[in-house]
C-alpha cells in the first residue's frame, strides 16, 4: 500500500501538489482505494473518497512500530557523486534518525559544491521517497554540514567511529554496542573515501568516539555507512 507524507486537519488529508500528482496520474489510484499517510509521526489508513476534486479520508490510526528503538545519527563525511544519495536513501531504510555531513582531511568534495539550495533540496526528497517507500513514520533530519572540529557538537550518548586501521578487530564492534540502553543515542562517524587521518581518530576519541572494526576487509566509504547502520539496525531490533 503506498505511504505518504501529509497534513491530516481533522480527517481530512492534504497531500502536497507533487504526491497528488504522484496519486492519481503516476499510480492511477481509484476512488474507494486506501493509502496510508503519516502526519507527526502518526501513521493513519486513509480512504480517497473522490478523484475530482482529490477528497481523502481519515480511517483509523494503523498501529505499527517502523522506527528504531534507539535514536541513531550517521556522521557521513562527504563522499563523491551520487554515492551519497545512495548512502542517504539507504540509511533512511535502514531507520537512521539524523544525518549529519562532515568534512574532514581527506574529503574530496568541495564543500561549498554541497551547500547549494539545490542539492539540499535533492537530498531532502531522496530522504522522503525513501521513507515513504521503506514505510516509515519519519523522515530523517539532514543537518548543516560541519568539519571534525565541530564534532562535539552532535548530541549522543554512545559514539563510534568506524575506522579503517581497526580492521579485523571485529570484537570491537559489537563491544562498542554491548549493554546499550533504552533511549541512548547512538552516533555512528564514516570516513570519506581517502579514510581518516590518525590525527583525526586521536581527536575523535577525545570527543568521546570509540574506534571500532567493521570487519577484515576495507569497505568502500558508501558500502561502510549501510555496513555499520545494518549491523546497529540488527542489534537493537534484536529479540
Ligand atoms: N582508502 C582507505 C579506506 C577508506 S574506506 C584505505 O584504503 O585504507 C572509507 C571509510 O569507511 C573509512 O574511513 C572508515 O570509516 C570506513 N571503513 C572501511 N572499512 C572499514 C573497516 N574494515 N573497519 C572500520 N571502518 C572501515
Amino acid at each position: 500500500m503506498q505511504r505518504y507524507f501529509a497534513s491530516v486537519i481533522g480527517n481530512n488529508v492534504l497531500l502536497s501538489e507533487e504526491d497528488a500528482f504522484h496519486l492519481t496520474k503516476v499510480m492511477r489510484a481509484r476512488k474507494g482505494e486506501e493509502i496510508e499517510v503519516v502526519n507527526e509521526d502518526i501513521p493513519y489508513l486513509c480512504k480517497i473518497t473522490e478523484l475530482k476534486p482529490l477528497t481523502i479520508k481519515v480511517v483509523e490510526k494503523i498501529k505499527e512500530k517502523r522506527e528504531l528503538p534507539n535514536d541513531v545519527t550517521l556522521i557521513c563525511a562527504l563522499i563523491k557523486g551520487d554515492k551519497l544519495d545512495f548512502v542517504l536513501q539507504k540509511a533512511t531504510e535502514i531507520g537512521v534518525k539524523e544525518i549529519v555531513l562532515i568534512t574532514t582531511d581527506r574529503t574530496v568534495v568541495k564543500p561549498n559544491s554541497f551547500n547549494t539550495s539545490k542539492k539540499l533540496e535533492r537530498y531532502h526528497k531522496i530522504l522522503r521517497e525513501a521513507s515513504m517507500q521503506s514505510h516509515r513514520n519519519k523522515i530523517p533530519e539532514l543537518y548543516r554540514l560541519i568539519d571534525m572540529s565541530k564534532l562535539s557538537t552532535v548530541r549522543a550518548d554512545r559514539k563510534i567511529i568506524a575506522y579503517e586501521g581497526e580492521a579485523g578487530n571485529t570484537k570491537s564492534f559489537w563491544d562498542a554496542l554491548k549493554g546499550i540502553q533504552p533511549k541512548e543515542k547512538i552516533a555512528i562517524l564514516v570516513g570519506p573515501e581517502g579514510g581518516f587521518s590518525p590525527i583525526e581518530v586521536k581527536k575523535a576519541q577525545a570527543s568521546g568516539y570509540v574506534p571500532v572494526s567493521l570487519g577484515n576487509r576495507i569497505l568502500r566509504a558508501e558500502t561502510a555507512s549501510i555496513y555499520a547502520l545494518s549491523v546497529l539496525s540488527c542489534y537493537l531490533e534484536r529479540k
